[in-house]
């Protein structure tokens, strides 16, 4: 017997693919899988070049390539045409901010359409602190530091202007690892996305790493929603599978949170939607 699942979520806005070099799969794969999935809207989030870094430093595995990021605006664009009437396709990238690099940063922001672009702290100086590969870093830190140190970078993000929301915003809980105290550092972050209008993302790749929670936590989603901030949703996926991926579980902790609406995201606007009686969900 089959069962019908149903999917109030309807917008996925954070998705990878091959083009950026740490992911899998073809852009119609991920399409794919979104209609299976039931979505009427996703956007994808390719990782941005790697501005901050040296250009013999930066990596094919970690990003898109400066010289691919045309290409990257035109496939996402050609199948937007593609599937027009059948999902609705949107234009993002999920930007690395590294503090004191603004002048790249402007080119990236204004270089070309974007829908959206998505705030990501992957780096505290040359440390990328959520790859796998470098977590015995992790040692060398006050974990309480580390998290006021990486909401400190987060809030420069946000105060440059430049985004639409922020991307995994308790990303350093990742492997585990949580503060053991209040960190009033967040409380400055979620100042700054009200004053400048950024929202947080709702990213439900946490549950399937071994922090075994989505990203922000429940608390800290709660606290946003205090803050009168607004949410999107995105899977982060890095595999055409992944798409939509725990959205029933995010479904329910942004009700628990308090929250009744999700954004969408159209040329740099948002557009709140309602979880009950989604109209792009009938
Ligand atoms: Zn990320
Ligand atoms: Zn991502």
């Amino acid at each position: 017997m089959s069962v019908e699942v149903v999917v109030l979520l309807c917008c996925d806005y954070h998705m990878h693919t091959f083009r950026c070099g740490d992911a899998s799969g073809t852009y119609e794969e991920y399409v794919a899988k979104a209609l299976e999935q039931g979505l009427k809207e996703i956007g994808f989030s390719g990782h941005s070049p790697q501005y901050f870094l040296p250009k013999d430093m930066r990596r094919r595995e970690s990003a898109i390539p400066e010289e691919e990021l045309e290409l990257y605006v035109r496939e996402v664009e050609t199948l937007r045409e593609k599937y027009e009437g059948s999902i609705v396709i949107r234009l993002g990238l999920e930007v690395d901010f590294v503090p004191g690099h603004d002048k790249e940063l402007e080119k990236l922001v204004f270089s070309y359409p974007w829908d959206y672009l998505l705030l990501s702290v992957h780096y505290l100086n040359d440390w990328p602190f959520d790859h796998p590969k470098y977590i015995a870093r992790y040692s060398e830190w006050d974990i309480n530091e580390l998290f006021a140190t990486y909401y400190q970078v987060l809030r420069r993000g946000i105060e440059t202007g430049f985004f639409d929301a922020v991307a995994h915003l308790d990303l350093p809980k990742k492997f585990g690892f949580r503060p053991t105290r209040e960190i009033p550092e967040l409380e400055e972050v979620l100042t700054s996305c009200v004053k400048y209008g950024v929202a947080v993302e709702l990213n439900t790749a946490g549950w399937r790493r071994p922090a075994q929670e989505a990203y922000p936590s429940l608390s800290i989603l709660q606290r946003a929603r205090d803050f009168g901030l607004s949410v999107c949703v995105g899977s982060d996926a890095h595999r055409p599978e992944e798409v939509g991926r725990y959205f029933k579980e995010a479904e329910e902790f942004l009700r628990k949170a308090g929250f009744t609406s999700v954004i969408r995201f159209v040329q740099r606007k948002k557009i709140p939607v309602l979880l009950e009686g989604n109209p792009l969900c009938e």
